[in-house]
């Protein structure tokens, strides 16, 4: 029987590889993870790499002798036996087991095998492999608003469409959103806000047809949860974790995009899918499974860049919540504070840099 099992062969389970070896010297560890691929650094896919960073810059450093089942799909836990299942019928014994089974993108209902859902390594060559110039990005959101920007500096003739009144208007107030709407279409994207698909065509809600040579959607994840699901553990939106980050099975632990736990500074329990939860709380997960218990109160940062446009972002960033803003150069750089209840729930820092750890702890004071 092996002692670390971590199923997830993404950032997360690197971070919780490292976080292990940080406790125990000698413990094995052994990664099994679906994609092909060692675990690496998924934001460059949507940033960096199109910029003129190379591929190799990707791969996560692990610690030796850490052990890589890659290509295998972990179909069944059983706890008794404290073993999982494979889908090539092999079996893995653990003492401790990860869960870092982070999200799988939403599909829509048409234009399988045709619409990259992009969020893999695989996915970023395909990409990079187009011959044609034209690509219709579906979702306005994190990856929309990325890869169209990547693509558009790329020389691609790239056209938005989704169903907001502008790019990330679920996070940024109406005003932002509609600026940032504008420079992308300054940049020459076409952005089709408040529009939907009806087929990968493309044939738009409206009835426009699109001819272009790929279609790359994002339009959200959802927790991959069906193993912690057969494995009868609790389950909400995403596995529960105390804040040690186990699950309702004391030997088994849950991690990043997958976990659902409780932060002091938000009040309540969430779900993150940003690099800085993956990194933080993959770490912490590792060290409490080689028997530091380590509590995860860590409120994650995220970040983002959008043509010239950057910003980080600390807690909740929900555009129904008031906001006020604080412009030192009006939608080019300042703050925005988004309130619920007399407090400070969110922060954004946009093109303004070296905060973050303000923004937490304006978060986590009880009255603003
Ligand atoms: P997302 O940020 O949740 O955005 C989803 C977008 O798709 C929204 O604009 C949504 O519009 C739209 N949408 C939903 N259903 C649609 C449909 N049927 N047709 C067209 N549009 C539709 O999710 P994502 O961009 O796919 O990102 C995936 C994950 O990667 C997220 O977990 C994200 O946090 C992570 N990620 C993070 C970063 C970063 O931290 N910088 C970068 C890339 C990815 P509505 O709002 O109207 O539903």
């Amino acid at each position: 029987m092996g002692d670390y099992l971590i199923v997830g062969g993404g950032m997360t389970a690197a971070a919780a590889a490292r976080g292990i070896r940080e406790v125990d010297a000698t413990g094995s560890i052994a990664i099994l993870g679906e994609e092909p691929h060692r675990p690496y650094a998924r934001p460059p896919l949507s940033k960096a790499l199109w910029q003129g960073k190379p591929e190799e810059s990707v791969w996560l450093e692990l610690p030796a002798g850490v052990e890589l089942l890659s290509g295998r799909r972990a179909i069944a836990i059983d706890r008794k036996e404290r073993r999982v299942l494979d889908d090539r019928g092999a079996a893995h014994g653990y003492r401790k087991l990860l869960l870092a089974t982070g999200g799988l993108p939403r599909r829509l209902p048409y234009g399988e095998g045709r619409i990259i859902y992009y969020r893999k390594l695989d996915d970023y060559r395909a990409l990079r492999a187009l011959k044609g110039e034209r690509v219709a990005v579906i979702g306005g959101g994190f990856i929309g608003s990325e890869i169209a920007a990547a693509l558009a500096q790329n020389g691609k003739k790239v056209t938005m469409i989704f169903p907001d009144s502008g790019i990330c208007a679920r996070a940024f107030p109406r005003d932002l959103s509609d600026f940032v709407t504008d420079q992308y279409r300054k940049k020459g994207v076409e952005v089709l806000a408040g529009e939907g698909v009806k087929d990968a065509g493309v044939t738009t809600a409206s009835g426009r047809r699109i001819e272009v040579d790929a279609i790359v959607a994002g339009i959200g994840i959802a927790p991959n949860v069906d193993l912690a699901r057969q494995a009868g553990l609790q389950v909400s939106d995403g596995v529960e974790v105390d804040e040690s980050l186990r699950t309702s099975d004391p030997e088994i632990f849950a991690a990043g995009d997958v976990a659902n736990f409780y932060n002091p500074a938000l009040g309540r329990r969430v779900r993150i899918e940003h690099e800085d939860n993956a990194n933080t709380m993959g770490a912490a997960a590792g060290r409490s499974m080689a028997g530091a218990p380590t509590k995860y109160t860590h409120l994650p940062f995220f970040y983002s860049d959008l043509f010239e446009f950057g910003y980080e972002a600390v807690g909740d960033l929900d555009s129904r919540l008031q906001t006020e803003a604080e412009w030192k150069d009006p939608f080019r750089e300042g703050i925005i504070h988004y309130l619920a209840e007399g407090k400070v729930r969110g922060v954004l820092l946009w093109n303004t840099w070296g905060q973050v750890d303000r923004a937490r702890e304006l978060i986590g004071r009880p009255r603003r």
